[in-house]
């Protein structure tokens, strides 16, 4: 049994990532100051004696012996990480700094939740981990993008430096039940519309692209990047490659939830990036042939079955 400190594990991605390590039979302390999820997600492992809840800011120093540390508090939903740029840019920088501080200071391994971001509006495509990326440093987006590009030069200094050991891993767009109703994301927000009926928003003219992944895929991949050999560190592209553009995907949804739903354009917002798709070679090569294994209408499925429950409770 090991014990295991993640970051952000009250966040739809921490808080899979947690019931996964518990059901592993390792001990979890979630670290989390509830800026972008509830207590809601974690309210199920609260029994259970192998897991704590710490409600801590990240950008303060933190301290408890343990042997893994999963980083990943950081908003990542844009609507979220624009409320305010500035806590934005902290949580990554200043977070990554205490996370690295304290995993040299009780030796344990640290994984970095980083992100296509960081290669921005993408020249190359499909994104390889050698591409140096194409962002705008001083966009409405740079907060994040920038912030988690400072985080992965602190991952790799700490470890040329001080012998630390990193993993860090590149997250394609992800969903799949306990999205926040209200985070804003593309998957979310047109399932919802698309169950109430709503008009589905369309920013721009649904042409650009992305490439969604379920998020057990995800937690899988973390967990094989985490325990691969001290010597990768990464950086590791994780993501489904299955290409689809946004009006294909409202498309998909408005087929699978059965709605009457109109699709309405909205303008696009400043510096959204026109295209995104994972190579994935690398992670199959390092992760012990790692692979997505939830295809895209599966995984709506299941998502639009959280949300129409979570609707209906709200009712
Ligand atoms: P999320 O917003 O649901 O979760 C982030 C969690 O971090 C939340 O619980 C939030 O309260 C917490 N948090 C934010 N600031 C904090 C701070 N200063 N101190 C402590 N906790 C703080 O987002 P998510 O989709 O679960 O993303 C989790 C991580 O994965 C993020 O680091 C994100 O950048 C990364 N990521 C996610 C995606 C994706 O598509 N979901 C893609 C790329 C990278
Ligand atoms: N998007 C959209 N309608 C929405 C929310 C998002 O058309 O209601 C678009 C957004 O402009 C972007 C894509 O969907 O082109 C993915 O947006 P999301 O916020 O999910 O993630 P990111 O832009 O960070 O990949």
């Amino acid at each position: 049994m090991k014990r295991i400190l993640v970051t952000g594990g009250a966040g739809f991605i921490g808080s899979h990532l947690c019931e996964r390590l518990l059901n592993e039979g390792n001990e979890v302390i979630c670290v989390d100051n509830l800026f972008s999820s509830s207590k809601s997600k974690i309210i199920p492992f609260m029994g259970n004696p192998n897991f704590e809840f710490v409600r801590q800011d990240v950008t303060f120093p933190y301290f408890a012996e343990v042997d893994e540390i999963f980083n990943l508090a950081c908003p990542a939903s844009p609507v979220n990480y624009q409320v305010n740029p500035i806590k934005t840019i902290k949580t990554s920088v200043m977070g990554a700094i205490n996370m690295l501080g304290l995993a040299k200071r009780v030796n344990a391994k640290i994984l970095q939740a980083s992100t296509s971001e960081v290669y921005g509006d993408p020249i190359v495509h499909p994104q390889t981990e050698d591409y140096w990326g194409h962002v705008n440093p001083i966009g409405i987006r740079s907060c994040y993008d920038e912030g988690k590009r400072c985080a992965e030069s602190l991952f790799i200094n700490y470890h040329q430096q001080n012998s630390v050991k990193i993993k860090i891993i590149r997250i394609f767009n992800t969903y799949g039940p306990r999205m926040e109703l209200n985070d804003g994301r593309v998957v979310s927000n047109f399932i919802i519309q698309a169950l109430k009926g709503e008009d589905i928003t369309i920013y721009g003219d649904g042409l650009q692209s992305r490439s969604f992944q379920y998020v057990d895929d995800l937690v899988e991949g973390m967990i094989r990047m985490m325990n691969t050999g001290d010597d990768f560190t990464g950086p590791v592209n994780i993501g489904n490659p299955l290409e689809f553009t946004m009006l294909e995907l409202a498309e998909v949804i408005l087929k699978l939830t059965g709605s009457k739903s109109k699709i309405i354009y909205q303008p696009l917002p400043q510096d959204d990036p026109t295209q995104r798709q994972p190579n994935i070679d690398l992670a199959k090569e390092k992760l012990n042939n790692w692979q997505p294994t939830v295809q895209l209408k599966e995984g709506l499925q299941k998502t639009i079955e959280y949300f129409d429950k979570t609707l209906k409770q709200q009712l």
